[in-house]
């Protein structure tokens, strides 16, 4: 497939959602429809977006026609497990549970995620991530002892080497109880060394106050971010979310604070879930969602039918005015089967799982522009006059054709620029997935 060098074209035709738009005065939003989009034609000269101004005849020009197809910014995945990725037909979830998957990534991770088994897995992943339109990703990686001393180094060359196609940030994932065991601050060093964000998992334990307030001094003392996992169960009794907010006020935190998955507050009492909601906007923490993530293993017992889809009250945190955002987290691995680092599958499954719909309307922020304000990002997710023209264009003129098909023949256009949207091929990494150990091959 040819990459086509573009110096002014117009894309034209095409229909924006009119709440991605910035800076876009010409526009006569009058004319904005019931799905909250808006007739426009798109300039790019060069790598910029130059003008988006009302859709007309362009006699003359280069011009890529839409016929009325959706136009999306790049999208902005910021919270992802790339170093546990396509690990599944090697170390699968025999029961689907999330027990199930812990014990299984513990178990591949000590028997084969040397520097290069890491590194080849990852880069299958960002370039899934690329082809179907994510410009910039966040990614997990797993940080227990000596996980650490690998896959950090790694993340640092990648995000070398992925520059100027997907912007990288990386996230310590660890259980909150290693922090009382004297290793944050070891870990700690290494992500900041690293440019990175400090993260655990958090959940009910009688040292939680302390091992959170450790944590986030940390955080303080070198000037991190903090990325959680909270409260990834269906237990209400299951309040760790609130203690995380709690411990922010407590340490004057001004950094920034991310929340992920947050599913034990859907199931808790109305006036105690609210009080958390007022926590969480005092501390100024945003919140993350991860439903197909928790579609798949919330709720699950044996061959039973589940009865509730493991999402958090996202809905309600965006009326609070808490920062909300959606994103893919697992792909192929014994915590979600399934999934590539689409953006375009990670809406539509947002949009039928949590009912971000009648109407989707600002809802397709939660993939784009949003999670681009959370992680710091401000310059992405939206369509902005000046801006980087990084977009996909996609058949779909509306939400209801949009997703209800894959998008598969979508363009992407990176710095003003057509890609090659090949997808790599899962035998790639067929030699990664045999019994024998490349641990030791690093
Ligand atoms: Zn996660």
């Amino acid at each position: 497939m040819t990459v086509s060098r573009m110096e002014t074209t117009w894309i034209t035709n095409v229909r924006l959602p009119v709440v991605l738009l910035e800076n876009s005065t010409e526009l006569d939003l009058e004319t904005t429809d019931s799905d909250g989009l808006i007739a426009a034609d798109l300039r790019i000269e060069g790598e910029r977006i130059a003008e988006i101004t009302s859709a007309a005849a362009r006699p003359g020009c280069n011009v890529i026609d839409q016929r009325g197809g959706m136009v999306l910014p790049c999208f902005v995945d910021m919270h992802t497990h790339i170093d546990k990725g396509h690990i599944w037909p090697r170390k699968s979830n025999s029961d689907g549970t999330f027990d199930g998957a812990l014990a299984a990534v513990i178990e591949d991770r000590s028997a084969h995620w040397g520097a290069e088994d890491v590194r080849r897995r990852m880069d299958f992943s960002l370039r899934c991530a690329y082809a179907h339109g994510t410009a910039a990703l966040r990614t997990h990686l797993d940080s227990s002892d000596p996980q650490h001393k690998i896959s950090w180094p790694l993340f640092a060359e990648i995000r070398r080497e992925w520059a100027g196609r997907i912007d990288l940030q990386a996230v310590s994932i660890l259980g909150i109880d290693r922090f009382l065991e004297g290793f944050g601050p070891e870990l700690a060093d290494q992500v900041a060394k690293s440019g990175g964000i400090l993260g655990a998992v958090t959940f009910m334990m009688p040292e939680l106050d302390e091992a959170l307030d450790i944590i986030f001094q940390l955080a303080i003392e070198r000037g991190l971010d903090l990325d959680f996992h909270s409260d990834e169960t269906a237990d209400p009794e299951s309040r760790s979310l609130r203690q995380v907010a709690e411990a922010a006020i407590r340490n004057d935190f001004t950094g920034r604070i991310v929340c992920g998955h947050c599913c034990s507050i859907a199931n808790q009492p109305a006036d105690e879930a609210e009080a958390c909601l007022d926590l969480l906007l005092e501390a100024g923490i945003a919140v993350v969602s991860l439903p197909m993530c928790n579609m798949y293993l919330q709720d699950r017992a044996g061959q039973q039918t589940p009865h509730w889809r493991g999402v958090t009250l996202l809905r309600e945190m965006r009326d609070w005015g808490i920062p909300v955002a959606v994103a893919s987290d697992n792909t192929r691995d014994p915590f979600y089967g399934y999934g590539d680092l689409d953006g375009l599958e990670v809406l539509r499954e947002a949009v039928r799982i949590l009912q971000l719909d009648c109407p989707v309307g600002e809802w397709v922020s939660a993939m784009t522009r949003w999670p681009a304000d959370i992680i710091g990002r401000p310059d992405l997710g939206r369509l902005s006059v000046g801006g980087t023209a990084d977009l996909v264009l996609f058949d779909g003129r509306n939400y209801s054709e949009l997703l209800s098909r894959p998008e598969s023949n979508r363009q992407v256009i990176r710095d003003g620029r057509i890609i090659d949207r090949s997808l790599p091929d899962y035998r790639e990494l067929d030699d990664l997935m045999s019994a024998k150990s490349l641990k030791g091959a690093a």
